[in-house]
């Protein structure tokens, strides 16, 4: 037997099995740790919370209409009630659960019931065509549905289409119930009433499966991403930490980006896992409604999408009014524009972070806070930085790749398909049996992007979206990016259009801030200079409005579909 390390041969009686040799080569064997096996399940989460941190506030706006308050250790007994009534009604491991509901109190309890008999919650976009929504739910084949009062009507008109549903839970009380003829509809609070919370958790392995989100679906059917226990609290653990999401116990979170937007960045497990008290906004998502609610609940960190910021922005603009308890906003989804982060730095002293990431990422992919190395930057460097999308966190591996699969070089200019792998990064969807790995594990995520030699993500656009003219990439994100920086532009969005020389040039689709029209010329001339000459839209139309899909992006295959007949000026 070859010779063993001093602290081997003290373990070798109990716990390791010797090193040998074979064919010549030494060869080791594993030795476990010794640490207890505590598997990562989602309802140590609000164990631990109502433990801890039980007295800590969540304070939603109802669907109902009133504020509603609410805290961890009640959370957790009335999850408890979920659980058991779900095990009444024969609901066991595996099951799916789905849910079409705002963020509020009863949704988040919810989660954790549903998870805590090893169901599956099911997250339905409410703002997904009927249509849609029928084919999720019989793809999901979910048997019980949980739905807010406000989508009532919407599930009587295709309930009959749904024939695996066995329930319809309503979140509200009797006195809201509704008369519906939906089946075996009962009000959310009866159903738990008849509990009492005396319930043990199930036991099953970290990786079984905890929710279940489809993709946006652009093209062709919506996807499912299943994610696990273990992927949803490590993802969770990972990005509480102060260079990520920074929640603390003293932090008051208010996540506007919704639970069915993937697991609403993760907020929904790492505030109660930290102690921070939560501000759910239930269904009104506009300016005056979130600035109140962030004033009157003193909330630290805000987090969501573009479109729902530039709301808030044009309210607190026009009323002129400040968030006075605000430090921290984070943006992502789509891409932050520029003008975004320039006001909320400038104007109102706060911290963006902007965020990118994707259902099939858990799905926070990379953030962008700024490492020690940069730490002194200022002014226009700051916000040159603040624009990408941020380096990723710990738990996830990023490359860039050319068509080949050849990884490109981290020089911020190369661009190139960006591909991740991770330990909440999806390895397969849902019923689909196709591998959508590359060789080393990687998924590609169908963005096309730059990485900076700091480690900074620049998305340039999704690769079905880059402009290709005359076999170079033109960024459309970019270009939307700098139109929007323009005093009387609202939206904008660029798309290519066919050019017999060029193969595609970028035409640019603006929605004016006032009345009907806007001067085109102005616009490209506020572009000229600040991007490559080649780069600049070969012309600018004026729309009413700019379609998005259910996940509050830019719809630009319907866009390109309403420019079909197009055709772009001669010269
Ligand atoms: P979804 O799965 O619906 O969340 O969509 C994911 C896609 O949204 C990504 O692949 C990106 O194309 C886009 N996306 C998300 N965050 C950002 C961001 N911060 N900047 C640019 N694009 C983003």
């Amino acid at each position: 037997m070859p010779a063993q390390t001093g602290i081997a041969n003290r373990r070798e009686p109990f716990h390791c099995q010797a090193s040998r040799t074979t064919g010549g080569k030494q060869t080791g064997e594993t030795m476990l740790g010794l640490m207890q096996d505590w598997p990562l399940l989602i309802h140590r989460v609000i164990d631990y919370a109502a433990r801890q941190h039980g007295a800590r506030e969540v304070v939603s706006r109802s669907v109902e209409g009133p504020i509603h308050r609410t805290t961890y250790s009640e959370i957790h007994i009335r999850a408890k009630k979920v659980s058991q009534r779900l095990t009444q009604d024969g609901i066991v491991l595996g099951d799916r659960i789905a849910t079409l509901a705002w963020n509020t109190w009863r949704h988040l309890e919810s989660w954790y019931g549903i998870t805590g008999v090893g169901a599956i919650y099911h997250t339905v976009n409410p703002r997904l065509f009927p249509d849609q929504i029928v084919w999720i739910v019989n793809n999901a084949q979910d048997r019980i549905l949980l739905t807010d009062l406000s989508f009532v009507p919407l599930l009587e008109k295709i309930a009959d289409q749904l024939p695996t549903i066995e329930r319809y839970v309503v979140l509200t009380d009797a006195a809201h119930m509704p008369q519906t003829n939906l089946k075996n509809a009962m009000a959310y609070e009866d159903w738990i009433g008849a509990c009492d919370g005396d319930f043990d958790w199930a036991q099953f392995d970290e990786k079984t499966a905890a929710g279940l989100c489809y993709t946006s679906g652009t093209t062709g059917n919506p996807k499912g991403v299943l994610y696990s226990h273990r992927s949803n609290v490590l993802h969770s653990m990972s990005l509480a930490h102060a260079d990520a999401l920074a929640i603390r116990a003293s932090s008051v979170v208010l996540p506007v980006v919704p639970l069915f937007h993937a697991n609403s960045w993760s907020l929904a497990f790492s505030c109660p896992m930290m102690g921070a008290k939560m501000v759910m906004p239930g269904p009104r998502l506009d300016g005056a409604s979130l600035y109140e609610l962030m004033e009157q609940e003193g909330v630290t960190m805000a987090a969501g999408v573009p479109t729902v910021w530039a709301m808030l922005l044009a309210f607190l603009q026009k009323e002129g009014k400040r968030l006075s308890t605000t430090k921290q906003m984070l943006v992502g989804g789509s891409a932050c524009p520029r003008a975004m982060v320039e006001v909320f730095e400038r104007d109102y002293g706060l911290t963006v972070v902007h965020a990118w990431g994707m259902t099939e990422m858990s799905p926070i992919g990379s953030l962008g806070s700024v490492k020690a190395s940069l730490s002194g930057l200022e002014g226009e460097a700051l916000i040159d930085l603040k624009v990408k999308q941020g380096y990723a966190p710990f738990g996830v591996d990023m490359k860039i790749t050319d068509d080949s699969g050849k990884e490109l070089p981290w020089d911020g200019k190369t661009f190139g398909r960006l591909k991740v792998s991770g330990f909440a990064v999806t390895k397969g969807y849902f019923r689909h049996d196709e591998n959508i790995l590359d060789d080393a594990g990687f998924f590609d995520t169908g963005d096309v992007a730059t990485i900076d030699p700091n480690g900074y993500m620049q998305i340039t656009d999704r690769s079905k979206d880059v402009i290709k003219s005359g076999g170079e990439w033109i960024s459309s994100i970019e270009l939307e990016n700098l139109a929007v920086g323009h005093p009387d532009v609202a939206e904008a969005a660029v798309i290519g259009v066919a050019h017999q020389k060029w193969s595609e040039r970028p035409l640019l689709v603006v929605v004016p801030k006032e009345g009907p029209t806007i001067d085109k010329a102005g616009v490209l001339a506020f572009m000229e200079g600040k991007i490559a000459r080649w780069w600049m839209p070969d012309d600018v139309q004026v729309i009413a409005e700019i379609p998005h899909t259910a996940t509050g992006k830019i719809n630009k295959l319907k866009l390109r579909e309403d420019f079909r007949e197009y055709r772009l000026p001669e010269g």
